[in-house]
């Protein structure tokens, strides 16, 4: 590999638990270049020391971004400046999408530094489908906001794959389970780390599962298409329709249940004329 960089913005992807998961070709651009802007410089440090390498940092966060973006675009004019954030791929949930903007506006030269992305690692853990996923990234905190984002993607044919931390998994969870019905789903924690596992059942038993044992480190939530739900027992289906009933008329009670555990709406209607009589 050349030791000299080209001026220009070099976004460099970086280890999201394990170091040995850095590239040769993103240690020889930190190695190389003039300036790496970071998230937080002690996290950064620990990887530059990990490679033996001592460069000069700047912080590049969502606080200060907007002041130091037109130096750090100047300096690309005649130096190589690499953008890493705290772990995995800068930009995704992370800072960045304004410097390569503005660094392409200014005619620079953009290079990319591909490697680990929870999101991506998380896919490949999860065994569901992999052939079109939509990346949701953090819902909102709050209950009434994040019910919104969920049902505004309940309709969506594609994996979604979404960031979580252990305090909220619960939440999210029920969330998605009140939203989506009940989908296949996997609870991706830790990857790459000595406690990496991935958990699998439909968002109703993870929801469950998880009620009162948030779990520690580092979550990724992937959760099947519509269609892909796991076929509910007529236990299940009774269950829910007991439930239902107690909080909406008839109808009502049986469209909810049907679309939600996907079972037959006649069946299910036939089940609840049943109950009544
Ligand atoms: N840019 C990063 C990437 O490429 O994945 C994501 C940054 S985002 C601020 C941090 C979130 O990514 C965490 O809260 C967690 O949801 C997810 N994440 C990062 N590392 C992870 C890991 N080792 N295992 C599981 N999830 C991880």
């Amino acid at each position: 590999m050349n030791a000299e960089l080209e001026p220009g913005l070099y976004i460099v992807a970086t280890p999201i638990g394990n170091l040995g998961d850095l590239s040769p070709r993103a240690a020889h651009v930190l190695a190389n270049a003039a300036i790496i802007a970071v998230e937080d410089s002690r996290v950064t440090a620990v990887l530059l020391r990990h490679i033996g390498v001592k460069r000069p940092m700047t912080p590049y966060h969502d606080h200060n971004a907007e002041g130091v973006r037109p130096g750090l675009i100047a300096r690309m004019a005649t130096e190589a400046v690499a953008l890493v954030s705290d772990a995995g791929t800068p930009l995704i949930s992370d800072p960045g999408y304004k410097l390569v903007r503005d660094a392409r506006a200014a005619g620079h030269n953009v290079v990319t530094v591909p490697g680990p992305c929870a999101a991506i690692a998380a896919l490949t853990l999860a065994g569901l489908p992999t052939d079109r996923f939509l990346y949701l990234g953090f819902l909102p905190p709050k209950a009434q906001a994040r019910a919104a984002a969920v049902a505004e993607v309940a309709a969506v044919r594609a994996t979604l794959v979404l960031y979580e931390s252990g305090p909220r998994l619960a939440a999210t969870l029920a969330a998605l389970a009140q939203g989506l019905g009940e989908r296949e789903a996997a609870v991706t924690r830790e990857i790459t780390k000595r406690f990496e596992e991935a958990v699998t059942g439909t968002l109703g038993e993870l929801a469950a599962r998880y009620a009162d044992a948030p779990p520690r480190g580092e979550i990724v939530i992937v959760v099947a298409p519509p269609g892909e739900a796991a076929p509910a027992s007529q236990d299940d289906a009774e269950a829910a329709l007991v439930e239902a009933l107690q909080r909406l008329p008839m109808a009502k009670a049986v469209s909810e249940v049907a679309k939600k555990l996907g079972v037959d709406r006649k069946a299910l209607y036939a089940r609840a004329l049943e109950m009544k009589g």
